[in-house]
């Protein structure tokens, strides 16, 4: 990606981080020092939102690796201030697969939660806050646990391009064609989008923009797969032609 730099590489899938993203840490940062904050409480701030980055990493890595099982390789994966993107060679084309490599993202993400719970639940009067008897709103592990909490509800929605539409599509197309399937996930996820823009109207214009990339994203999705079922269809009609010019030539 434009304007993105390489941070490091695992199983031969690299990391990048968009510009961007550190025009972000330094807003933050930046914030909390005119709001005449504490060095430590800056510190920790921004300490949080790398670690919010990690948990995106690692949610991505979630594709990345599910998909390398089917002998999908991931291109490469960057961190962007609205969160992470893992560029798959292809989607799965077996609805089976296409559903594990979705569901591998917030399932890590799902691991997140269990291990920072149990950490707070062992780590009772421990430094750092590990209690979550307490549930101290400024915990950084509770934050933590709060933000891996959305990070799965958020992808979950079934709305191309998160996690949720996906899994829908999957599930679909396991009784229906790839392309009917898509349809319907994606009417699905326009109507979502709506839903949103109409609540971001009424309470947050973030949701706007959510809507707006949703309804667009979805739409994005569909044309895909028509194309990708189309050339499919090229490539067995040319495959056909071949088979029955080698025939004529046999015989
Ligand atoms: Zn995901």
């Amino acid at each position: 990606m434009k304007g993105a730099f390489r941070i490091g590489s695992y199983r031969n899938i690299g990391v990048y981080i968009h510009w961007t993203f550190l025009l972000l840490l330094l807003w933050v940062g930046g914030n909390s020092f005119f709001d005449g904050s504490p060095l430590n409480a800056i510190a920790e701030e921004i300490g949080f939102l790398l670690m919010v980055f990690l948990c995106v990493l690692l949610h991505e890595f979630g594709h990345a690796l599910s998909a390398a099982r089917y002998g999908i390789p991931t291109k490469d994966i960057t961190l962007l201030p609205i969160g992470g993107l893992a560029r798959l060679e292809k989607i799965p084309e077996k609805p089976w697969h296409e559903l594990v490599v979705a569901i591998a993202g917030p399932a890590v993400n799902v691991g997140i939660i269990i291990i920072l719970a149990v950490v707070m639940y062992f780590g009772k009067g421990l430094p750092l806050g590990m209690d979550i008897s307490s549930m101290d709103s400024n915990s950084f592990l509770v934050n933590l646990l709060l933000v891996n909490i959305s990070l799965v509800v958020f992808n979950m929605i079934p709305a191309f391009p998160m996690d949720g539409g996906r899994i829908l599509r999957s599930l679909l197309a396991m009784k229906l064609t790839k392309v009917k399937a898509t349809k319907i996930a994606v009417r699905i996820g326009q109507v979502i989008s709506i839903g949103f823009v109409v609540l971001g109207w009424l309470y947050s214009p973030m949701l706007i923009l959510i809507g707006i990339f949703i309804f667009f994203g979805a739409k994005a999705e569909l044309k895909y797969t028509v194309e990708a079922e189309q050339r499919a269809q090229m490539l067995f009609v040319n495959y056909e032609l071949l088979n029955a010019e080698k025939e004529n030539r046999e015989n």
